[in-house]
């Protein structure tokens, strides 16, 4: 079935029978809004840059000033930005679509449907109809944080060129921010130079830029390089724990083995077969009933290849301990029962 969209789109839908019109929540236009413009800062950001750096470049050449690596700096980024101011041309322009906000809106289930009579020319939903409409306003801020990065990895996917020029900018994005870094930390020696007057200002606005755009991520790879130890720290201990546990079940294993069972019609309890291996028990089977319950029992082949990459019961994860190091849960309520 076809429905007139708000903007004079026709879309297709299974669900709505009755006389309504697709909108926009709250939050999903919150979130195309924030991202174009993020992608219209980003865009002007990268103009800015490219206007600059070829001015330097020109200047750079006028002055004779000759080839050294700060030189090389000014022209890949220069390089990079273009591409860059290429993407975010094109996010810009994929985002103003029409059909393409429709698209994201029904992917991300952003759409309402409004009754004929209360449709207004306004492209989201009036809020007694939107869901999203209650959230509080940081709730709302929070969620379109996160869906406006759902939306650009959409976007992004519109087209072949458009998802691996967002590779590329983003992978020499990083490299020409190490580039950077190592001239901020190398620039003190270089200072005197005349010429590197300019390349040096650019180094600064083009880093602090840089970080800006990917401060979260950056501040993220710093906190797990502090973390980092101490996961390791964490891995050890649970990596010996985990083999004393194995032990622990191995030897459990060895003391229960001295009583294993040959299997015989209803000499058990419960289930008259290996949970396993699924297989019923036949005359003869040599059968082991784990110290967790008695309804927990195992052919010996089965339960014996199990205890080598776990170290707990197959049926309730109790963990296998020596009959000496019974779990202290158990005592008291064996105690009940007689
Ligand atoms: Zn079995
Ligand atoms: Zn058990």
């Amino acid at each position: 079935m076809n429905i007139q969209f708000d903007g004079g789109q026709q879309l297709e839908n299974n669900e709505n029978e009755g006389n309504t019109v697709p909108k926009f929540t709250k939050l999903f236009a919150r979130a195309m809004d924030q991202f174009r413009l993020r992608v219209f800062f980003l865009f002007l950001e990268r103009l800015y840059l490219i206007i600059s750096m070829s001015i330097i470049l020109v200047l750079l050449s006028l002055q004779n000033c000759g080839w050294d690596d700060l030189h090389y700096w000014v022209l890949f980024s220069n390089l990079q930005a273009i591409f860059s101011l290429v993407l975010y041309g094109q996010l810009f322009h994929f985002s103003n679509i029409q059909q393409i906000q429709q698209h994201l809106a029904f992917h991300y289930v952003q759409i309402v449907f409004v009754p004929i009579n209360e449709v207004t020319d306004h492209p989201i939903a009036p809020e007694i109809f939107d869901p999203t409409a209650n959230l509080s306003t940081m709730e709302l801020d929070k969620k379109a944080e996160v869906m406006q990065l759902q939306i650009r990895q959409e976007i992004v996917n519109q087209s072949k060129f458009c998802k691996y020029n967002n590779i590329f900018s983003n992978a020499t994005n990083q490299a020409i921010f190490i580039w950077t870094i190592y001239y901020i930390i190398a620039i003190p020696g270089q200072n005197d130079q005349e010429c590197n007057k300019w390349p040096i200002i650019q180094i600064y606005i083009y880093g602090s830029l840089l970080f800006l755009q990917y401060s979260q991520y950056y501040l993220l790879a710093a906190l797990a390089l502090v973390m980092l130890p101490f996961i390791l720290v964490y891995l050890l201990i649970r990596c010996f724990t985990d083999r004393q546990k194995k032990q622990q079940a191995l030897k459990a294993l060895n003391e229960l083995q001295k009583n294993k069972i040959l299997y015989k019609p209803n000499i058990i309890e419960g289930e008259q077969e290996c949970s396993i291996c699924m297989q019923p028990y036949q005359t003869d089977d040599e059968i082991l009933q784990m110290s967790c319950s008695k309804l927990h029992h195992f052919h010996n082949t089965c339960i014996s290849a199990w205890l080598q990459i776990q170290s707990t019961c197959p049926n309730c994860r109790q963990q296998l301990l020596p009959d000496n190091q019974q779990p202290l849960l158990q005592q008291p309520q064996q105690q009940e029962e007689f």
